[in-house]
């Protein structure tokens, strides 16, 4: 972590030359002393430059590099290549790695309360995560939350509403989930538990083989575009929807606090301005990618597009009520931070009724 080099010639050279004797920008604070690079890694939980997911990290490396002119230089490490996808937040929390991206709801059992700043079933959708993260406080609760791991989290990408999942059998009844065993991460994974399923949590790059061979027979992964490049289409029917277990997943950036502090102020503003901006990007290829890829799946004679009946959602809802009240029961992280994700899920409630949905049916 400490490969940082002063580099002379001309870039020292033309910031030494900007500082004239009256000029107030040449303490070393600003950007006109000698430039210093850095040399960075960022451990992922994807497979390499997977669309969406993956590809944004990329994106993320390279515009940091362009903004910066060189001088923050992140290499890119596809989950397993550097260290495993569900051991991103270890790795960077340790300072092997300066950068991680990942999801928060990977690090359940670990810290609980992380779910709620990717998402929960029932929770927030992606234009209220974002409402509630940067100006409803939810950030802070964000930051506090991963100070012990001396770890700085930044919202860093969305898929928007998944799809409930892949399925080798149709779910007509609540009864349809007992005994299924079904990849879903996080509390979607509590929720099928207690519903008499069996939740697996596989990263990405396993669960085809694992649908194909029979070892899991269900399982969500994100929505059309992602589903799609992964061929799950190819090994199971019936694609449910909605996306109960994940309405708004946000991805997130971590860096470690050591290296975040050896970052001079204006870098630690484009690695900031830069997790924004692939916040929104993600969130625009997922919905230009969601719109083709789902056509091709309609008209796909061998795939089945079906709705979750009333009953089982409403019996999924209410489980998670129950297991999200234990966890507020017990953790009084998780109740600080819950008090304020509820607060806002219930006040945006109209306005999203009133706006999105209303609009929508009345365009269609
Ligand atoms: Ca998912």
């Amino acid at each position: 972590m400490k490969r940082r080099h002063f580099v002379g010639g001309l870039a020292a050279a033309a910031g030494l030359a900007a500082c004239g004797n009256e000029s107030a920008d040449c303490d070393g604070a600003g950007v006109a002393g000698p430039a210093e690079t850095f040399e960075w890694s960022i451990v992922t939980s994807w497979p390499p430059r997977y669309p969406g997911l993956g590809i944004a990290v990329n994106n993320l490396a390279d515009r940091i590099d362009a903004a910066s002119g060189g001088r923050l230089k992140i290499k890119v490490y596809a989950g397993g290549e550097l260290v495993p996808a569900f051991e991103v937040f270890d790795a960077v929390s340790r300072g092997t790695v300066e950068m991680g991206h990942g999801a928060g709801y990977y690090h359940r059992g670990k810290v609980d309360a992380a779910q709620f700043f990717t998402t929960i079933p029932f929770g927030l959708n992606y234009m209220e995560m974002n409402g509630w993260l940067y100006y409803g406080g939810g950030l802070e609760l964000w930051r506090e939350l991963y100070e012990p791991f001396n770890l700085i989290p930044f919202p860093c990408g969305n898929s928007g509403v998944q799809m409930g999942g892949w399925f080798n059998k149709e779910i007509n009844s609540i009864e349809d989930l007992r005994g299924l065993k079904m990849r879903i991460p996080g509390l979607g994974g509590e929720v099928l538990r207690r519903a008499g399923g069996t939740p697996v949590t596989l990263p990405g790059s396993e669960i085809f083989t694992s649908l194909q061979t029979g070892a899991i027979d269900a399982t969500e992964w994100v929505g059309p575009y992602n589903d799609v490049a992964f061929g799950l289409h190819n090994v199971a029917r019936y694609y449910y929807y909605p996306g109960w277990q994940e309405p708004g997943p946000t991805l997130e950036c971590i860096v470690n606090r050591e290296a975040w502090d050896s970052l001079p102020d204006d870098l630690k503003a484009i690695v900031d301005i830069a997790c924004q901006a692939i916040n929104g990007d993600m969130a625009a290829e997922y919905t230009h990618g969601n719109v083709n890829s789902l056509q091709q799946l309609v008209d796909d004679p061998d795939v089945e597009l079906r709705e979750f009946p009333p009953e089982v959602l409403e019996h999924l809802k209410a489980i998670t009520d129950e297991v999200v009240a234990e966890m507020v029961a017990n953790d009084p992280e998780v109740a600080r931070i819950y008090e304020s994700f509820n607060a806002f899920r219930e006040k945006s409630e109209l306005n999203q009724r009133i706006t999105e949905q209303e609009f929508l049916a009345t365009r269609d």
